[in-house]
């Protein structure tokens, strides 16, 4: 079902009211600075944690309901094949252009990160070795998963609460799926309550964002940035547009129109998780993908399909490599891009996971000590904003995705004018 666009002034819309709150956060947080940004940074925080509040029954609701609607067996297993196949292949596509800029621009080579601010790493839980990841799917409790927001602990108990509930008797089956897909579209409601509030949060988490940055690790890290922003928009502006045009039969300009309040709101809050719940809305009311496909690809895509992580995770330890005049031989840069899809997986949909992974593949080409975690520390200086950008392209990705395979099982009536 399409949403009916809201017409009237331009200003009564909410992406224009989105950018609005954006462009004011830029201008109060570098006038006001980091005692006005501190002042106003509880709006941001309010408005994610809304957000977050109801991402465990989204995702609950959302996946039982589209696996219960695909059903058990082959017609589940074609959905996972086209939803998995999609997630690798677009996230190696982005892994490649990040492999080939840094070796072309190569930006580790000379630069000096002496007098540049290092950070303190924030404590992430995430694993330390690829068994460790796997392992790590299972949720020994299920409420203790939901509670601590393991993601993919969670995602993979529903797949197989959905499926079975796919393969009861007619009865229970349909009492079953009608609670858990009223449950959803009671969430999608809630959703729609708290965007409302979107252009005041985002105006809090941007005004934070620029008030408190400091310059100088900037001006060491610039080709750094320069790379990985090229990386990314290559990825976001050629890359999947080509998947959708050629996959999906679908035009890249409707789909990015559409797209505009999920972007703007993963570039403000740097977390493909909070913006969960505006993406499903999105890709369901405007995109106009069906239910039973975007409940059952976009959690997981938010979780597992991380393109912009995956370009990050491969760049970043090639400049590591670069910056300690450690170069990786072909293979070295093989086992990177192997590990970086892994760790794009592994990564939470939370700010500066990205970052915090990267040492899972920097130990993959034995890079590690205290001259690594200081490299580390002077990229957190400047990870907001490359955080920003990589988890619009990440929830990016999960869209196309999602219209992409709405295409492919036969729908119509996606991305049309
Ligand atoms: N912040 C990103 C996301 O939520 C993950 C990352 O740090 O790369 O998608």
């Amino acid at each position: 079902m399409t949403e009916h666009i809201a017409r009237g002034p331009w200003y009564r819309k909410l992406h224009w009211q989105i950018f609005l709150g954006m462009a004011s956060g830029i201008v109060a947080g570098w006038i006001g600075g980091e005692a006005f940004a501190d002042r106003v940074e509880w709006l941001g925080r309010i408005f994610v944690t809304l957000l977050k509040m109801i991402i465990v029954p989204l995702v609950i609701t959302s996946i039982v309901t589209g696996v219960g609607s695909v059903g058990g067996g082959l017609g589940l297993g074609r959905m996972f094949g086209k939803t998995l196949g999609y997630y690798v292949l677009s996230s190696l596509l982005s892994i490649l252009v990040g492999l080939f800029l840094v070796n072309l621009i190569r930006p580790g080579v000379g630069a000096s990160l002496t007098g540049a601010d290092a950070q303190e790493l924030p404590q992430l839980e995430t694993p330390s070795s690829v068994t460790e990841l796997l392992l790590g799917m299972v949720p020994k409790n299920i409420i203790d998963a939901a509670g601590s927001s393991d993601m993919l602990g969670v995602i993979l108990f529903c797949i197989l609460l959905g499926a079975a509930i796919a393969s009861l008797p007619e009865s229970p089956r349909r009492t079953l799926l009608g609670v858990f897909s009223a449950g959803f579209e009671a969430m999608m409601k809630m959703t729609g309550w708290i965007i409302r509030l979107a252009p005041i949060g985002v105006f809090g988490l941007i005004a934070k964002v620029v008030g408190s940055s400091g310059f100088e690790a900037f001006r060491a890290l610039g080709l750094y940035m320069a790379t990985i922003a090229i990386g990314l928009s290559i990825h976001l502006f050629i890359t999947l547009p080509l998947l959708l045009l050629f996959l999906g039969k679908i035009n890249p300009k409707i789909h990015f129109r559409n797209m505009l309040e999920p972007l703007t709101m993963a570039f403000s809050t740097s977390s493909s998780g909070a913006t969960l719940p505006v993406t499903l809305r999105t890709v369901e009311h405007k995109v106009g993908v069906s239910n039973r496909v975007s409940s059952f690809v976009l959690p997981m895509g938010a979780t597992i399909n991380m393109d912009g992580t995956a370009l990050y995770e491969c760049a970043g330890v090639l400049f590591i490599a670069q910056v300690l005049g450690a170069e990786l031989s072909l293979l070295q840069q093989g086992v990177v891009v192997f590990t970086a899809l892994l760790a794009s997986i592994g990564a939470a949909a939370v700010p500066s996971a990205g970052l915090v992974i990267i040492f899972l593949v920097l130990e993959s080409v034995n890079l590690r000590g205290p001259e690594v975690e200081l490299i580390v520390g002077t990229m957190l200086a400047i990870d907001r904003p490359l955080d920003m950008y990589r988890t619009a392209v990440n929830v990016f990705s999960d869209s196309c995705g999602a219209a992409i395979i709405a295409r492919s099982e036969g729908e119509e009536g996606v991305d049309t004018e």
